[in-house]
């Protein structure tokens, strides 16, 4: 199985498909996010001095983060998922460096999905306080009540971060700082691009297909 590094807009999909890989085929979910919180719990030297950094409200360095990523990358000789990681071209450039010196090959995965499919999935976008999602303009994805979680019965609830403004905010910023990264990767023959807006089965055949 390839090593894979995860480059996806909001709403593609990339928490449920790594979730897949990891059951399936065990890989190791790495998301930059929950390392550093992680390092902080663990009040390793390193976690302390990420604590300090954030208390003081200042970005943890490139330095820093692929030094948790060096550490933690092939545990147990398992393929990884790199997610969250790259975020610049710098970053990128110093990953490279650190997979070539670690003799670890790998793709790069890019889920392209068109804003107005995103936008749909975003706008019709409910959740359930037992972790089921659903979506009122996807026919696959409606409850089967109207309003009412399938498994449990509960109310459905609309995320605060859902509505349609601030989306588009996040997701154009995304686009913008990507667009650095993507070119660079296309640049070195590592980027494969999967179109994200099928459904989820045809998008999953798809990755299994390039991982192989
Ligand atoms: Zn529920």
């Amino acid at each position: 199985m390839q090593n894979i590094i995860f480059i996806a807009p909001p709403a593609a999909g990339k928490g449920t498909i790594s979730e897949c890989l990891k059951n399936d085929f065990g890989y190791q979910h790495l998301s930059t996010g929950d390392m550093l919180r992680e390092a902080i719990k663990e009040q390793s030297p390193m976690g302390l001095m990420v604590k300090d950094i954030m208390n003081e409200g200042k970005l943890v360095s490139d330095e820093i983060v692929i030094d948790l990523i060096s550490d933690k990358l092939g545990e147990d000789g398992k393929p990884f998922i790199l997610d969250g990681f790259p975020r610049t071209l710098n970053q990128a450039l110093k990953l490279t460096e650190l997979l070539n010196n670690l003799n670890k090959d790998y793709i790069v995965i890019y889920l392209d999905l068109p804003k107005e499919e995103a936008l749909k999935r975003i706008a019709g976008r409910l959740n359930c306080s037992c972790g089921k999602t659903y979506n009122t303009l996807i026919n696959s994805l409606k409850p089967k009540k109207e309003g009412i979680c399938d498994i449990c019965g509960n109310t459905l609830i609309k995320r605060d971060d859902d509505n349609q403004e601030s989306f588009l905010v996040r997701y154009n910023s995304y686009l913008e700082n990507t667009k650095p990264i993507i070119n660079y990767y296309l640049s070195n023959k590592r980027l494969i691009k999967i179109d994200a807006a099928k459904d989820k089965q045809s998008v999953y055949q798809d990755i299994i297909e390039v991982i192989k």
